[in-house]
């Protein structure tokens, strides 16, 4: 009997899911509340860093593992998603030291650079005491990611639907009942909650025990910069301020402080944009970034969701699934959560980094 799979939320990580259960033979809806292209969720904008560099062998091997997996995606859509341009990672030796041995672990290309270096090849660039550059990284276009996954999940017979909110949530034995704004009652075997920000208060009285999210406005800004495209991502660790991320963009080199927005409630919040931050991230722009036009800053809002440990939530309780808590580095690994989600949905085991009752930490 074929399998019907709901999937709730057609950001990226739904649309990655819809994907893979597509792809291995589940008859799949996906409901999507907003509209194509949406810009209130986390998925959203031309540019996404992809790196391998994490100091933590986990995330470097589900890095590993994301990487032929968007190349599948470019293969199956014909369009080409992720675009490598490297990644420069600098600031106090301890941090990017820890980035080089986790790499060379993992038997992947980092090279160590003096500022000097640097400069050289970057001269837009300023880096601050020591860095690491490794080739494999550089930016994913998020709108289009999107859009290849729902095009590869509607090739492989997903129906995908926006403009409809998923209302209600029913577990019924071992099936879910799916209810939608318009009153359409579908019973499905399997449920794929893949609601961003939105996941917590679509969950509530569903699926107990998952972990308390942290849903923060955050605010990166555009700075117009001549080459943009062929800028490498980088990362400042320990910087003056917060660590700060950034990368070149169709829009100009993107720049942003990592999760210090304020608390929001995903439907009625303040997009407003804080002049203040940008004011902040300016004047960071004109003493490290010379090659950019730090006087002409466009800011956009984007959505984090945050577990206390900054690990994602990939699991499954009876037929509900639930992909989230991605914070600010989830994209990168999309096509890799999809892969986790439909082994789930297919009845194998997660990983246990991700169970939602692994012992709490942080804050
Ligand atoms: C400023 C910023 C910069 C980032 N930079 C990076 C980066 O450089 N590299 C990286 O790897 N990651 C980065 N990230 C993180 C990454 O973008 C997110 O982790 C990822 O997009 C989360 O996707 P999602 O599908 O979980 O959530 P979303 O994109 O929010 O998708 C959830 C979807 O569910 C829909 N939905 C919710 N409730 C319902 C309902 N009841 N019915 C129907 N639909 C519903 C929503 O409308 C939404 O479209 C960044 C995030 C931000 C905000």
């Amino acid at each position: 009997m074929v399998r019907h799979t709901v999937v709730v939320g057609g950001g990226v990580m739904g649309s990655a899911a819809a994907w893979h259960l597509a792809s291995r033979g589940d008859q799949v809806t996906l409901f999507e509340q907003f509209p194509p292209g949406h810009d209130r969720g986390s998925s959203h904008g031309t540019s996404r860093i992809f790196r391998l560099a994490y100091d933590d062998a986990f995330y470097v091997g589900l890095a590993v593992r994301a990487l032929p997996l968007w190349r599948k995606l470019e293969e199956e859509t014909g369009r080409e998603v992720l675009e490598l341009t490297g990644a420069v990672d600098h600031g106090p030796v301890g941090a990017t030291e820890a980035l080089h041995r986790a790499l060379t672990a993992a038997g992947r290309p980092v090279e160590r650079l003096t500022p000097d270096q640097a400069a050289e090849r970057w001269p837009g660039l300023r880096v601050d005491g020591t860095a690491v550059f490794h080739p494999e990284a550089g930016r994913v276009h998020a709108d289009h990611a999107v859009e290849a996954f729902q095009e590869a999940a509607r090739q492989h017979g997903a129906r995908v639907r926006h403009g409809v909110k998923v209302t209600r949530l029913a577990v019924r034995g071992q099936r879910v009942e799916v209810v939608t704004d318009g009153e359409e009652a579908v019973v499905a075997d399997a449920v794929v909650v893949a609601a961003g920000s939105w996941t917590p208060g679509r969950l509530a009285g569903v699926v107990p025990g998952l972990p308390p999210m942290r849903i923060t406005q955050e605010q990166p800004v555009h700075f117009p910069a001549p080459d943009a495209l062929g800028w490498p991502s980088f990362i400042h660790h320990g910087g003056p301020d917060e660590a700060v991320y950034g990368l070149g963009s169709l829009d100009g080199v993107k720049v942003g402080f990592h999760g210090v927005g304020p608390v929001v409630d995903p439907d009625h919040r303040d997009r407003t944009i804080d002049q203040q931050a940008v004011a902040r991230l300016q004047k960071y722009a004109e003493r490290w970034l010379p090659g950019v036009d730090a006087t002409e800053p466009a800011a956009l809002t984007c959505l984090y969701t945050t577990t206390p440990d900054e690990d994602f939530v990939i699991d499954r309780r009876g037929p509900v699934t639930v992909v989230g808590g991605f914070s600010g580095h989830g994209f990168k690994f999309a096509p890799v959560v999809g892969e986790l989600a439909a082994d789930l949905v297919g009845g194998g085991n997660g990983l246990d980094r991700f169970s939602m009752t692994r012992p709490r930490t942080g804050g």
